[in-house]
């Protein structure tokens, strides 16, 4: 079967950290699209003549069940073609061009193992959604742990829905670590400073699931095998670069 392009209306934009931003996009009505929590999908924009130019991929940071919404989470590289033509030309009301969805960083049906998400900056996204879907239906929710780590204090994307989460579901709890600042509340250094620590039991039936830029998946991947001594069928993550 052909692949389906999608092209949709960006209906909002919101700054959610100095460098990160929120970009909304509607599906037409007359589109049926479905996706599962934590997949992706590929975008077409116009920054070359060939496809590798062009084309590049953004988790689904929202829940299945907004109706044709979809949000994405989307930091500015200096020097980034698809990130800045995001930052610095997308408007409200263009047209962006897209297909999917892909990808199998979902969780399994009817899991009932703890999980613990470790994302760094807009890693987050896929968990955002996985989130929303698990609070938003009346599903069994397992002890969830998010770790987020980021730079500094405003670089924290999500932290109000994040406490919330946290106050409203007691099976939920997160930790953030800042890595270029000391403050109050937080933990200095990266996310492995979190589960490294000699207290921070891994149960054996725990799934783990890891989203990012290679430097924190492959060390992360490292310390859970090497160090913590978990099974490598309890991993699972989401490259992003
Ligand atoms: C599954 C997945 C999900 C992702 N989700 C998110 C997300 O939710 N939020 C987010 O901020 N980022 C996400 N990313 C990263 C995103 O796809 C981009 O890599 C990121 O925005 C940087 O792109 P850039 O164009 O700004 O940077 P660039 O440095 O311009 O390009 C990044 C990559 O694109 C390729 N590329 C670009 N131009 C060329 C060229 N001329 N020739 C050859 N290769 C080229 C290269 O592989 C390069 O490493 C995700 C990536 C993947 C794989």
């Amino acid at each position: 079967m052909p692949t389906k392009w999608y092209e949709s209306e960006v209906i909002s934009i919101k700054t959610l950290s100095p460098q990160t931003k929120e970009f909304v996009l509607k599906v037409s009505e007359e589109e049926i699209f479905s996706f599962l929590p934590g997949q992706f999908v590929t975008m077409d924009l116009p920054l070359g003549e060939k496809r590798y130019q062009r084309w590049r991929s953004y988790s689904i940071a929202n829940a299945p069940n907004q109706k044709n919404l979809l949000e994405f989470c989307i930091v500015r590289f200096e020097d980034g073609l698809g990130s800045c033509y995001f930052h610095d030309v997308v408007k409200k009301g263009d047209i962006i061009k897209w297909k999917g969805p892909d990808g199998g960083f979902v969780l399994p049906e009817n899991n009932t193992g703890p999980l613990i998400l470790i994302s760094t900056g807009t890693g987050i996204a896929p968990f955002r959604s996985m989130l929303q879907d698990l609070f938003s239906r009346d599903a069994f929710i397992p002890p969830i742990h998010l770790i987020f780590g980021t730079r500094k204090e405003e670089d924290i994307l999500y932290g109000d829905e994040l406490e919330y989460y946290s106050k409203r579901y007691p099976e939920f709890s997160y930790s953030i670590t800042l890595s270029r600042e000391k403050k109050p509340g937080f933990i200095h250094g990266y996310v492995h400073e979190v589960y490294m620590n000699p207290d921070y039991n891994i149960p054996d039936d725990a799934l783990i699931y890891l989203c990012g830029w290679s430097k924190m998946i492959d060390q992360a991947v490292e310390l859970l095998l090497l160090r913590k001594k978990v099974r490598r069928d309890q991993i699972k993550y989401e490259l992003y670069g």
